[in-house]
């Protein structure tokens, strides 16, 4: 497991990622272990331990996040009838980098 896959893997392209959306500050792609029939992941491309250490200049960055975020659950949402968003903390963040899961379906294991 990695400290921040992220980083360490995804955005340094050490691993090949099957990406839904890219802007200037923000990357979503499918989960490359998904863990629900439909699972992907939106990061910001610069280096953000988790919400909570978002500070007031992230405001921009947040919004683009979101809207992000956004287009991807209506997608999912037209498709399979619902989605949810979540992004973990604390002892369930396993990846010390933001990310938010928007996922569909029951959970694979
Ligand atoms: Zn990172």
């Amino acid at each position: 497991m990695f400290e921040d896959f992220y980083c360490e893997e995804a955005l340094s392209w050490r691993v090949p990622i099957d990406k839904v959306i890219e802007t200037d500050n923000v990357l979503a792609f499918h989960h490359t272990r998904p863990f629900w029939p439909v699972h992907i992941v939106v990061v910001p491309k610069r280096h953000i331990a988790s919400l909570l250490a978002l500070e007031p200049g992230d405001d921009q960055l947040l919004i683009e996040i979101f809207d992000v975020v956004k287009q991807i659950a209506a997608r999912v949402v037209a498709e399979r009838g619902g989605a949810r968003i979540l992004t973990n903390l604390g002892d369930y963040q396993d990846s010390k980098h933001l990310h938010f899961h928007i996922n569909f379906g029951d959970p694979l294991r």
